[in-house]
């Protein structure tokens, strides 16, 4: 309900977004962050700041936690004590799976309910209904708090590991960094020749690129599970021939050579493993192995 207490710990970029949202969807909202000076607008718009991080985690049921790091986390909540047992923490913080179980560990010691937790948009958006939040822990503390979660977003519950919400993040975000490295890349690459990114951004991601990232990978999807590479319509040694021009193009042009150069050494890879006459997506062996 919109009237339930939360507090938020950290008041960066992000956590100020988290409060500000919860503010104004009528959250009572305790505030604190190291820096207290970060709050002063938050305050004129009705949160509270709390004299100490042991006060803001009593103050309400549930305790958004939104700082750098988890190391910032264990500095930041060190002086939480025993008032605050029985409250539940949701931890928002980037890090890695083994963190987010160190993490639990840590909280179950002071009787603190604990979620992790990923936020999949900047924060201009949060407080959108549609904006995508990840959490991951124990299925009753997600439902008990689910209708404030609510209030920030669109929040996905994705299992009791602690670690599936930082680990879909990272997948997420590598897939964010992987497709913008590939338009930025593929900007320089026409830029050689003089192209302006104005005039090849609208060919590049209005028309290609939903030709390539689209439903089909959806419906493909089954057959990465099964190991299922059909190469009828295109073997990986035709696209390491095409890998190789990429490549060689940006020699020959003078733009930066590494990006292509790891795809075509991994299409090599799967080509090594065997995979020479299956369709492209039998690259997800070579990364699979590589992750086990
Ligand atoms: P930062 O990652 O810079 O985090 C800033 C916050 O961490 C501040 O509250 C800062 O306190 C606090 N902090 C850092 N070190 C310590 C410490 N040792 N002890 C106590 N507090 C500390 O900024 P953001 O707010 O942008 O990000 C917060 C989290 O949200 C990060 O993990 C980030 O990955 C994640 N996130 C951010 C997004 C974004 O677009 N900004 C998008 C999605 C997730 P102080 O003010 O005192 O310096």
């Amino acid at each position: 309900a919109q009237n339930t207490p939360v507090t938020v710990v950290g008041l960066g970029p992000m956590g100020l977004a988290l409060a500000t949202a919860l503010t104004e969807k009528g959250h009572p909202t305790t505030v604190w962050n190291r820096t207290p000076e970060k709050a002063r607008d938050l305050v004129a718009r009705g949160a509270r700041l709390a004299p100490s991080v042991a006060d803001a985690v009593a103050a309400s049921p549930l305790t958004l936690v939104c700082l750098k790091d988890y190391a910032a986390l264990y500095e930041a909540l060190g002086p939480v004590g025993g008032a605050a047992a029985g409250r539940a923490l949701v931890n928002l913080s980037s890090g890695t799976p083994k963190e987010a179980h160190a993490a639990a560990s840590w909280a179950a010691e002071r009787d603190l309910a604990y979620l992790d937790g990923a936020i999949m948009v900047p924060p201009p958006l949060v407080g959108d209904p549609e904006s995508v939040f990840l959490y991951s822990g124990p299925r009753e503390v997600f439902d008990a708090h689910r209708s404030t979660l609510a209030s920030l977003g669109d929040p996905r519950y994705l299992g009791f590991d602690p670690g599936l919400a930082v680990l879909h993040n990272a997948a997420l975000l590598g897939l964010m960094y992987a497709t913008m490295n590939g338009f930025l890349h593929a900007t320089a690459l026409v830029g050689s020749a003089g192209v302006p990114a104005a005039e090849f951004a609208d060919l590049a991601v209005n028309r290609f690129l939903p030709t390539v990232v689209d439903a089909t990978l959806v419906e493909q999807a089954p057959n990465l599970d099964a190991g299922h590479y059909p190469g009828d319509l295109g073997t990986m040694e035709m696209n390491l021939n095409a890998l190789e021009h990429i490549a060689l193009a940006c020699e020959e042009q003078g733009v930066y050579t590494g990006q292509p150069r790891l795809m075509r050494d991994i299409a090599a890879q799967a080509i090594a493993d065997g995979h020479g006459g299956s369709n492209y997506l039998a690259v997800f062996e070579v990364f699979r192995k590589a992750a086990a």
